[in-house]
């Protein structure tokens, strides 16, 4: 298997061969073409360290509509240390794609600055979830033609208590998009956000 094969722009394929990938990791040779259908929900039980990040951050890159601005794809995940590493491994998939905008929203961290950014156009949110929570409700952050959401290390933020966060989040968004779940473990909460949010979810395991 080759990043080629996969079905992705030639573009992406240039990304990630500049960053020294070879070839994709399993979660990413399995992955990649179920999700660049888009239409089909998503669970993916997997660890940090199996290129998971890819395995989700190529096909919603590919995804994006470059003729508008509006926010197309979000990323939720339950740190700000792996927000900035999602936005920043987005950027570096996507430097042949420079038009594309990734924004990252996260607690801790300057609201009003992070309000000027989305204002400025983001393609691509990637949040903790109460920020997200805080910037949806003040109404800086358009949701309604989201065809994507991802939701990494599911199990983790449902252990640090974003349960409603997650609710909230996900209810913003379009009921006809995309979720991809990922998640090292499938404890019960797990399985009641897919059962609650997702229709007959494609499954992985690696
Ligand atoms: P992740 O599981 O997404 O946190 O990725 C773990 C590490 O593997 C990161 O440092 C990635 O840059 C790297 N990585 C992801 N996919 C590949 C690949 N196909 N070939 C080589 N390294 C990769």
């Amino acid at each position: 298997m080759s990043f080629e094969t996969l079905g992705l722009r030639e573009e992406l394929v240039l990304g990630v061969k500049e960053l020294g990938f070879e070839k994709p990791t399993p979660i990413q040779s399995e992955a990649i073409p179920l999700l660049l259908e888009e239409q089909s929900d998503f669970v993916g039980l997997a660890q940090t360290g199996t290129g998971k990040t890819a395995a989700f951050g190529l096909p919603l890159l590919n995804s994006i509509d470059s003729t508008i601005s509006d926010t197309q794809g979000v990323i939720v995940c339950p740190t700000r240390e792996l927000c900035l590493q999602i936005e920043k491994d987005l950027n570096n998939f996507s430097k042949k794609m420079s038009w594309i905008r990734v924004v990252s929203v996260y607690g801790g961290a300057n609201i009003a600055l992070q309000i000027r950014e989305l204002r400025k156009g983001a393609h691509i949110i990637v949040a903790t979830p109460g920020r997200f929570v805080d910037l949806i409700n003040r109404g800086k952050a358009q949701l309604s033609q989201v065809r994507v959401a991802v939701l990494d290390e599911a199990d983790e933020m449902l252990n640090m208590g974003f349960k409603s966060e997650l609710d909230a989040i996900l209810s913003a968004t379009p009921a006809h998009r995309s979720t991809w779940l990922f998640s090292a473990t499938m404890p019960s909460e797990v399985k009641r956000i897919s059962r609650d949010y997702m229709s007959n979810p494609k499954e992985l395991s690696v």
